[in-house]
């Protein structure tokens, strides 16, 4: 490259490096992968580093991580913090253990691995034993003091028992675990609002939140992995691990003294495999010097510590080109922009296809046909994109714009007020949407209609034999034997299935309706409260709001839905047909784990694995032979097969001893 060109190229990577500093740390959206990101970080400390003179006066490499916010107080850290050297190589790990090895050659050197927790760094400033501020790293020389938000939000220890000085600090990382984040996420679900993209933005989130009050519900956990006493010193970072045990603070889950880059690359992998089974997300393994005589001799450069080096996980991320966006029709017409994209591997099966949310979110990512997008598994089952990597950009591409009309009938799209979506307003003539809404209506948690798959709806939507639920049940013999894939005896059983469904009960009625917003657990709440379709239907808005959980985005669209002369014939059909529109008063129709599917495992005192079953089923719930998605219990005895447990812990599923399980069934 010519000297022009290599400025010129550094110049680029600082534009885009402050591009996506400023996206992260002041909007709080990461715009590209962490991996795309470490990638132009090396390639421009790798440019500075071959080409000294070329260097920019307060380039991103001498800046350390994350800025400041605005309403905190800064404080100045008594000694910086500093954020590691960061590599994705193996060999790099190895080159490290070498020159530490080369510095000591006469004493023996050993390293302790710890699990790289993907959090916010913390440093807790204690005084006589009570804890008197929380600063968050900030720019390394200074942070924001966060001791507000900590007291709501994250347990510490407050006041410490026979501290070894007078005054400490302890640094560590504070994050979310996979649980909590997992269960807030189910909440934002249920109330209709956006989720979380991961737990590392909801804990800075949180920290930094402008409410202090409203981040009371979001627990916050706590690693601690350093202690500094100006007048107590540990002799190994080991040593440090075992005394802020002591203390009081919790530590990582797990970290191994090693000798050689043997041992530690054998930690590596075990982390990698293990790290699912985690409480918390971990990205990789921090490698640090143990003992601290021998950090101090090593010293630091400008950014980082010498004696550590945090080796990263390849993230479960691909990147590939964009062909084209498609615009795929929800059930209840709401319309998700898809990008189609070349195929790659991604975490074990081959994608091509994954969800841009909005057409805000599509906006705001400004995509040209022919750019190359960082995809990622979201939740490790949908993948959706995570950013562009704005230096390959194809100038000469295709803006992607969202569309105005419906892709399926060519309605014009409408956007409610203070809403995201759009969608097409043709529910009665828009065939994704009449779909969609029947095989909601089939669904096994909704009215189950198992012989009501995709095919026979296209087949009865074609045939212009339905159109709604209530038309289902009018259903002829004669009218449906003949069809394609219909024969006397698949008929019989159709028909025979779709009258089976009439038995249903009242709340599974109101979920297969396709409310907006309306889940199971919401139906149900219904479901209890009203006990009849009569009674939601003369229900008042403030009635409606009064009901826990139950927020203004759901009741105005249960209102929406219940004036809607439309959905109102679709009432009176299933009504005429006899579907459950009340639940009857004994509430005992409405046992305790209906549609609740849960997993045994282990040996119990009070019964035997097979009276377990039958008790909760007895109970309406379903007892199924693995863990999955699908399960929402882990009933555990003693003896618990393993995979089982961690596999519950790693979905967030609740795990129950058995006494818990009896008391849930009274
Ligand atoms: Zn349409």
């Amino acid at each position: 490259m010519e000297p022009s060109d290599i400025s010129k190229e550094i110049k680029r990577l600082i534009d885009l490096i402050r591009y996506y500093n400023e996206c992260y740390f002041q909007k709080g959206i990461s715009e590209i992968s962490d991996y795309g990101y470490d990638q132009l970080l090396e390639r421009l400390t790798r440019l500075e580093e071959a080409h000294p003179h070329l260097k920019w006066p307060n380039s991103p490499t001498e800046v350390v991580g994350e800025r400041l916010s605005k309403g905190f107080e800064v404080v100045y850290h008594q000694t910086p913090m500093l954020s590691l050297a960061k590599t994705y190589s193996e060999i790099e790990v190895v080159q490290f253990v070498e020159r530490a090895k080369k510095m000591f050659p006469n004493a023996t050197i050993d390293f302790i691995c710890e699990p790289k927790i993907d959090g916010v760094a913390l440093s807790i400033l204690y005084e006589k034993g009570r804890l008197v501020r929380v600063v968050t790293r900030g720019d390394g020389e200074k942070g924001d003091d966060v001791t507000r938000h900590v007291a709501q939000c994250l347990p510490l220890p407050q006041n410490i028992q026979n501290p070894p000085c007078d005054a400490f600090e302890v640094r560590g990382e504070a994050f979310m675990s996979k649980a909590v984040f997992k269960a807030l996420n189910s909440a934002r679900k249920a109330k209709g609002e956006p989720l979380w993209a991961n737990p590392r933005n909801i804990t800075a989130g949180t920290l930094k939140a402008l409410d202090v009050e409203g981040v009371k519900a979001r627990q916050l956990a706590f690693y601690g992995y350093g202690f500094y006493g100006p007048s107590y010193t540990c002799p190994t970072q080991q040593a440090a691990l075992a005394l802020l045990s002591a203390l009081g603070f919790s530590v990582p889950p797990t970290y191994k003294v090693c000798h050689n880059s043997v041992e530690i690359m054998a930690y590596i992998r075990y982390c990698a495999q293990y790290k699912k089974d985690l409480p918390v997300e971990v990205d990789g393994v921090v490698i640090k010097v143990n003992k601290l005589a021998q950090q101090d001799r090593m010293g630091r450069t400008s950014k980082s510590p010498r004696w550590a080096i945090a080796y990263k996980y390849q993230p479960e991320r691909a990147h590939s080109t964009l062909q084209r966006v498609t615009f795929q029709l929800g059930r209840t017409g709401i319309v998700t922009p898809v990008a189609h994209f070349s195929p790659v591997p991604l975490a074990g099966t081959t994608v091509r296809r994954a969800s841009l949310y909005n057409a805000d979110e599509l906006a705001r990512r400004d995509l040209y046909l022919g750019d190359t997008i960082f995809i990622e598994k979201g939740g490790e089952i949908i993948p959706k994109v995570v950013g562009i990597d704005r230096a390959r950009r194809h100038t000469d591409g295709q803006p992607v714009r969202f569309i105005c009309s419906c892709p399926a009938c060519g309605t014009l799209l409408h956007r409610a007020a203070g809403c995201v979506a759009y969608y097409c307003p043709n529910k009665q003539g828009c065939l994704p949407q009449l779909k969609g809404a029947l095989l909601h209506f089939a669904h096994r948690k909704a009215m189950d209609i198992d012989a009501l798959g995709p095919k026979t709806v296209d087949t009865l939507l074609e045939a212009k034999l339905v159109q709604t639920a209530a038309d289902l049940y009018r259903l002829r013999y004669d009218a449906v034997n003949g069809l394609a894939g219909f024969q006397a005896l698949s008929t019989q059983r159709l028909l025979a299935n779709i009258q089976g469904s009439k038995t249903r009960p009242f709340d599974r009625v109101l979920f297969a309706l396709g409310i907006q917003h309306v889940g199971e657990t919401v139906a149900r709440k219904l479901a209890l409260h009203f006990r009849s379709m009569e009674r939601l239907q003369g229900a008042t808005e403030a009635e409606l709001l009064q009901l826990p959980d139950i927020g203004e985005k759901i009741v105005q669209s249960i209102l929406d839905y219940l004036k809607d002369p439309y959905q109102q014939t679709i009432l009176n059909g299933l009504q005429a047909a006899g579907v459950q529109f009340i639940l009857p008063e004994p509430v005992d129709t409405l046992l305790p784990f209906s549609s609740k599917n849960f997993v045994i495992s282990g040996t119990f005192q009070k019964f035997t694995r097979a009276e377990c079953t039958k008790l909760i089923e007895a109970a309406g719930g379903r007892v199924l032979p693995a863990i999955s998605s699908k399960v929402d219990y882990l009933v555990a005895g003693t003896k618990v097969g393993p995979s089982k447990l961690t596999k519950a812990m790693a979905w967030g599923i609740p795990i129950l001893e058995e006494d818990e399980l009896i008391k849930m069934m009274a």
